[in-house]
């Protein structure tokens, strides 16, 4: 065991196989495929035996994925650092929980991949000059980047989001870090945002004046860590009752329901897994026995979600290459604007309970499945979406405490034109 070595791959099978360290630090493939490991690790539940909390249960779980790697021996000290808050399963009724994944520092599950990657590459880049990471974000990825890395030494981020079109608390979020965590508003959209950063992190010139990296939702680092809870989930639900646990997850760029039936394939007792999108129907449609085509995305209530194009979508055929397969294993459904809302109240009504948008489509999806024992995914705290909870329920939402302290600090972001020599000055200048 101790000479078995994991190494990864692209998932368009261009890229010789690459240590983790290595993968982690390179975010994308040479070949533009995502990493994914060689070979994947078979646990037994009783791997999992005295591993009770949320850090221990991912140890156990991530222990293979390092093996042979150089942040092996520090697997247990990462795993502490990122999963420091806990991801409780909360019952609604006999047969139907949430799986809360917003108790972090900006309120949604993105904190936990985000932390477990500031975690890796801050032991990675000891004593070398800094490294700038650059990241784009329509809201709740730049939240989290900055979060988890800010104060760490030797590393920066440099947040890029459209000016005007993130939501008030969103963008007060963005630029309440300060320190080592600058925050650029660009006249410019999304995309605009995602060209410039693009651009900078495959500048090789300019990351000779300033080390770049970059953090967004395809990094292994913030990947793979999302197995965690699922896993520590599912472990304790068959431990008190006997049976596996079922989960519905809204999906995006796929990446944290990808990490479920990661942790489903490599052994652990979870049951089906079924996602959820808002009405960007890309993978509905594709689950229905459609092509899979990708499309511009659209806007809904449910923003994080607004993925046209799945990024992940490789990861999934590399997992379940038979289209059949994955059709008949895997229900998914499309939920709209309209009964986002519908379902928001209905929680509400039912169980005086208030859910983020992005929650309300798994919930939705959960009320047209079986009787079987489902968590639906919380992905973020409904205060961080005020302006859409508090009207449809008529009460206030408060704030969880480690947000409601974001929210009171002073917040800056400089104003940035759609240039990418702009940026250039930024990054040397910071
Ligand atoms: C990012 C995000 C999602 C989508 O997650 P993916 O991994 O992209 O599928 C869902 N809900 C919230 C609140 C998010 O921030």
């Amino acid at each position: 065991m101790t000479s078995f070595k994991t190494r990864y791959v692209s998932t368009r099978r261009g890229t010789p196989p690459t240590r983790l360290s290595e993968a982690l630090t390179a975010g994308l493939a040479p070949d533009g495929g995502l990493f994914v490991p060689e070979w994947l690790p078979s646990l037994s539940l009783h791997e999992f035996d005295g591993a009770t909390t949320l850090p221990a249960v991912a140890a156990r779980l991530l222990r293979p994925f390092f093996a042979g790697d150089a942040l092996a021996q520090q697997l247990d000290a990462i795993c502490a650092e990122a999963f420091d808050f806990p991801a409780p399963l909360r019952a609604l009724d006999a047969n139907t929980w949430l799986l809360d994944l917003f108790h972090g520092p900006t309120a949604a599950f993105k904190d936990y991949g985000a932390r477990f990657l500031a975690a890796c590459l801050r032991r990675l880049h000891r004593g070398e000059r800094p490294l700038t990471i650059v990241v784009a974000t329509s809201g709740d990825t730049g939240a989290a980047v900055g979060g988890a890395f800010h104060g760490l030494p030797n590393l920066r981020v440099v947040i890029l989001y459209p000016d005007g079109r993130v939501s008030p608390r969103q963008a007060h979020q963005l630029g309440a870090f300060g320190g080592n965590v600058r925050a650029l508003r660009v006249a410019g959209s999304f995309d605009d945002c995602q060209a410039l950063a693009k651009r900078a992190l495959n500048d090789a010139r300019l990351q000779r004046e300033v080390p770049l990296s970059s953090a967004n939702s395809i990094s292994l680092g913030r990947w793979l860590p999302q197995m965690a809870y699922y896993a520590h989930a599912a472990l304790g639900f068959l431990r008190e009752r006997g049976e596996p646990l079922n989960f519905v997850v809204p999906t995006g760029n796929l990446g944290n329901a990808l990490a479920a039936l990661l942790a489903r394939a490599c052994g652990v007792p979870i049951g089906r897994v079924a996602l959820a999108t808002n009405a960007n129907r890309t993978l509905p449609d594709f689950f229905a026995g459609g092509d899979y085509a990708p499309r511009t995305s659209v806007p809904t209530l449910a923003n994080a979600m607004d993925v046209g194009a799945p990024s992940n979508f490789e990861r999934l055929r590399w997992l379940i290459p038979d289209d059949d397969v994955l059709r008949t294993a895997i229900p998914a459904a499309s939920v709209d604007d309209a009964a986002i809302r519908d379902i928001i109240v209905a929680t509400w009504q039912r169980h005086g309970v208030a859910i983020c948008p992005h929650t309300a489509t798994g919930m939705h999806l959960r009320r047209s499945l079986d009787e079987a024992p489902w968590a639906v995914a919380a992905t973020a705290h409904p205060a961080k979406f005020e302006s859409i909870v508090e009207p449809l329920i008529g009460a206030k939402v408060e704030p969880p405490p480690a947000l409601a302290a974001l929210l009171v600090q002073p917040s800056r972001a400089d104003a940035l034109p759609n240039e990418y020599e702009a940026l250039c000055n930024a990054l040397r200048s910071t």
